[in-house]
């Protein structure tokens, strides 16, 4: 019998690349600026490819610029089994989040190459289009046109702070890729995995190595403004004003009044908050907020965000209150079986595992849609991340990637 896959998982293989990635974008902080659709990602795209190509996986890339690196099983025409992560980062973003996924699934991928049983399907490594989110907004672009979650048609437009448009940067990664395959946008597929960061302390305050990861938090956006009457801070008596700020504020401390829970479980957040005209002698006429609400319970979402336009209606005083939801995304658990595979691949290899929820969103988030989806964590230090200061050690970068060889392994070869 031959030696498990994950034996071949190689360490310092990955730690290697995981270095020679973070050098695409590396900031004099310590940190990767390495924006999607950038020159910096296509550089580091580029080596991506490069490193493929060298142990025999097929490049290839769809409409959306959501790279595949294959390696073929021994019935190509099954839909494969994808793993990967993204490798486009924040502006003053880690050289971990997301990279280590995809050079995870690289190594898992490489490992598999080496054992002598080729998988009954093919494993894609993938690296998705815009996960971050921060040239281009929203995030997690490239799997939401993949899974049919958005059109193609309907992100094109969309502008960074420059005025390009996401067309305009997916043609330039494109003509520097217009030597790989092309892929049909969203074809099936088998399943997908995700290895990440964990970007919180769980892990590290459980002493655990791998995390199996059970759903990702539900999360409800709204756009809230209130309307008064711009009015002389000399001349105006309380009596006649309209202050929209006031208002406002009065809005957002009912708000987190009512969000309140002893378990501190309910994220809420008011994270940005613009007055007008913001002038020191004017009563403020207009304020917009914003509102983040996110929780695990898809009843907890629910609720609070049912409550919040009345909360506002209740609290706005003189002024006017819209109110406008901008996104509801319900919790969602990952099916039981890829978390059983995942665990049992742990256990196997004798890496500590814990079984513990996300609180950021990921790719896995739309693939879970379309088919059995499975993600990984590993610990990052002190649960820092989106920081140029993001580490994780190197020990726990290896035992994730050979829990991830052998998950991978294992689907890829079910029947
Ligand atoms: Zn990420």
């Amino acid at each position: 019998m031959a030696a498990p896959v994950s034996q071949r998982v190689d360490g310092d293989r990955l730690w290697r690349r995981l270095r020679d990635l973070a050098r695409f974008g590396a900031t004099r902080g310590g940190g990767v600026c390495r924006l999607a659709l950038s020159p910096e990602e296509i550089g580091a795209r580029a080596a991506l490819v490069a490193w493929a190509r060298e142990i025999g996986l097929q490049p290839s890339v769809d409409a959306a610029a959501n790279l595949f690196l294959t390696l073929e099983g021994r019935e190509p025409q099954l839909p494969p089994l994808l793993i990967g992560s993204h490798i486009d980062t924040q502006p003053s973003g880690g050289k971990y989040d997301g990279a280590y996924g995809v050079l995870a699934a690289l190594e898992a991928a490489q490992a598999i190459t080496e054992h002598p049983l080729r998988p009954r399907r093919s494993i894609a490594v993938v690296a998705w289009m815009n996960e971050e989110g921060s040239r281009f907004a929203p995030g997690m672009m490239g799997s939401a046109v993949f899974t049919g979650k958005r059109r193609l048609a309907d992100i094109l437009a969309i502008r960074d702070r420059s005025g390009c448009t996401v067309e305009a940067a997916l043609a330039s990664v494109l003509a520097a890729e217009r030597e790989l395959m092309r892929r049909p946008l969203g074809f099936p597929v088998a399943g997908f995995l995700e290895a990440h960061i964990e970007q919180g302390v769980g892990l590290q305050e459980a002493g655990c190595t791998v995390g199996v990861v059970t759903g990702i938090q539900g999360k409800r956006t709204f756009r809230v403004e209130i309307l008064g009457e711009e009015s002389h801070a000399g001349t105006t008596p309380r009596s006649r004003r309209r202050d929209a700020l006031s208002s406002a504020v009065a809005v957002v401390d009912a708000l987190q009044r009512a969000m309140w829970d002893a378990a501190d479980t309910v994220r809420f957040t008011v994270g940005m908050f613009d007055v007008s005209p913001n002038a020191p002698s004017v009563v403020p006429g207009r304020v917009v907020f914003s509102i983040d609400l996110r929780h695990l319970d898809a009843d907890v979402v629910a609720m609070l965000g049912d409550r919040i336009p009345q909360l506002c209606e209740r609290a706005r005083g003189r002024c006017t209150a819209a109110i406008r939801e901008r996104l509801n995304e319900v919790p969602l658990q990952f099916p039981h079986a890829m978390r059983a595979c995942i665990a049992a691949a742990a256990t196997r290899l004798g890496v500590s595992h814990l079984q513990l929820p996300s609180p950021a969103g990921h790719d896995a988030r739309y693939l879970h849609c379309v088919c059995p989806t499975g993600m990984i964590f590993i610990p990052c230090k002190d649960g820092i991340s989106h920081n140029e200061a993001e580490d994780i050690s190197e020990g726990d970068a290896t035992a994730g990637a050979r829990v991830l060889a052998e998950a991978a392994f294992e689907l890829a070869n079910a029947r």
